[in-house]
């Protein structure tokens, strides 16, 4: 089994386009989701860009076929979001220090909520409030608050595809 990110031969382009100032500046502008929506569009209109958006997001297996050729085995995202650090990360870059993760469950600290009262002030434990008040949370695992990098080393966790043959199981048990 062969992985491979393989780069565009730039031999092979066929036109090359130079983005205006303007439309530059309105891609720095755009949030995730139009970005997306206008990438879609992109590869459902063109099969240049297509190839390419699939070479920089795209990881192939290959194997070699009865006929001795080089066959797609599967394909599959190059970049995941691991569900520890919440960070991006590039498969082909996992390793067992690639990741640093708490393991243990995020608790309020109630020495800092003493004059804290939720009936008045509103509900402590959101992640509105983990991310306004880092101190008044405390990891089980090191003591330390929200806000501060993890204490152990990890590989990046990604989630994984559920064949839709295993989803139909799981409903029936
Ligand atoms: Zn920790
Ligand atoms: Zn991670």
């Amino acid at each position: 089994m062969a992985s491979k990110a393989s780069n565009k031969d730039p031999s092979k382009a066929s036109s090359t386009a130079r983005p205006s100032k303007a439309l530059i500046k309105a891609i720095g502008r755009a949030d995730l989701d139009r970005l997306r929506t206008v990438l879609h569009h992109i590869c459902q209109n063109s099969e240049e860009a297509n190839e390419s958006v699939e070479e920089d997001l795209l990881m192939t297996d290959l194997y070699v076929g009865k006929s001795g050729r080089m066959k797609v085995k599967r394909q599959f995202s190059r970049y995941e979001e691991c569900l520890r650090c919440r960070s991006e990360f590039d498969v082909t870059e996992n390793d067992d220090l690639a990741c640093t993760y708490h393991y243990g469950s995020l608790d309020v600290w109630d020495d800092f909520w003493a004059d804290h009262d939720e009936d008045v002030h509103g509900t402590i434990d959101t992640d509105k409030m983990r991310e306004n008040f880092p101190d008044g949370f405390v990891y089980s695992c090191c003591g330390e608050s929200a806000n501060a990098n993890g204490c152990v080393y990890g590989r990046h966790e990604e989630e994984k595809d559920v064949e839709p043959r295993q989803q139909k199981r799981f409903k029936w048990q």
